[in-house]
């Protein structure tokens, strides 16, 4: 990773504690359906399924965050800790590891998970070692836990390379983690492993295999956007990769290079993914687009 890449990663990672929740709910905790709900703090959303006979927490956020939400989960059910899940390895998502995995019968993501968390923790220049799932899967992972089925599919390379969509079958609610920033820029990780064909090509496939009676949970939304939502949502954050595709297309068509490309920081059919804290999304997410589109690795 070059420095300009390094820092544009390292000023996305410390806007995330600032993320706000955008729906004004009073309580962190939102029950969604038959046990299942989203807690939202700072960072990446935290799903869970809390019943008499199953407790499962996905994505852990921060330490304190993730403290809160387990002394609250507590309050539900005195069920120990039967699954941990990270939808992926960002900071955001799995800064809480280490309050939660001890706790945990499982700690199960996508196998590509540890090696990524270790790698952004160099990156970020940390010497403390990640807390990494200890249990990894390839394409399918499936548990049951009481009256409930957890299954977690890996679609390819995407928002990163280790990106996991977490469905709670009888519930039928979908956790997209960072798959889905709902109406705001997202963060496309390209040493993380992102593509966003591969990105495109999931959500098309996510969209075509649930029905839209199923509950989708996002891992951030805009501002006066939800954190969940229906299945069409996942299509609006697939026109934007279309988009950014098409605009890098044009820029290489154009003869651009990179860096001219990179200078853009709005797509001018897109205002909704910008926001004036983190202007560097949309310059990131054309590099990315920009070395895919031309086969660099
Ligand atoms: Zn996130």
């Amino acid at each position: 990773m070059n420095r300009r890449r390094f820092l544009a990663a390292a000023s996305c990672a410390a806007l995330w504690p600032t993320l706000r929740r955008a729906t004004a709910a009073p309580l962190p905790f939102q029950p969604l359906r038959r046990g299942v709900g989203v807690f939202t703090s700072r960072g990446g959303t935290i799903g869970y399924l809390a019943t008499n006979d199953a407790l499962v927490v996905v994505d852990t956020q921060y330490p304190d965050t993730a403290e809160a939400c387990w002394s609250g989960l507590r309050e539900r059910t005195t069920r120990p800790l039967d699954l941990l899940v990270n939808t992926y390895h960002h900071g955001d998502h799995t800064g809480g590891n280490g309050v939660l995995q001890p706790h945990a019968r499982q700690h199960v993501a996508h196998r590509n998970v540890p090696a990524l968390q270790r790698q952004a923790a160099a990156q970020r220049g940390t010497d403390t070692e990640p807390t990494v799932p200890t249990l990894g899967y390839e394409e399918t992972w499936e548990q049951d836990l009481g009256d409930e089925t957890i299954r977690l599919r890996h679609y390819g390379p995407a928002h990163t390379g280790g990106d996991s969509v977490v469905h709670f079958v009888q519930a039928d609610v979908v956790h997209m983690g960072d798959l889905v920033f709902n109406r705001m820029p997202p963060f496309v990780d390209g040493p993380g492993g992102a593509s966003v064909r591969g990105w495109i090509d999931t959500l098309e496939q996510v969209h075509a295999a649930f029905s839209d009676e199923t509950i989708f949970i996002f891992g951030h939304a805009g501002e006066g956007h939800a954190i969940t939502g229906p299945r069409a949502d996942l299509l609006a954050i697939r026109d934007f990769l279309d988009g950014l595709l098409a605009f890098a297309q044009a820029a290489l068509d154009a003869g651009q290079t990179e860096d001219e490309l990179a200078r853009t920081q709005r797509l001018p059919d897109f205002p909704t993914y910008y926001r004036d804290s983190w202007p560097e999304a949309i310059p990131i997410a054309l590099r990315v687009a920009y070395r895919e589109l031309r086969g660099d690795p």
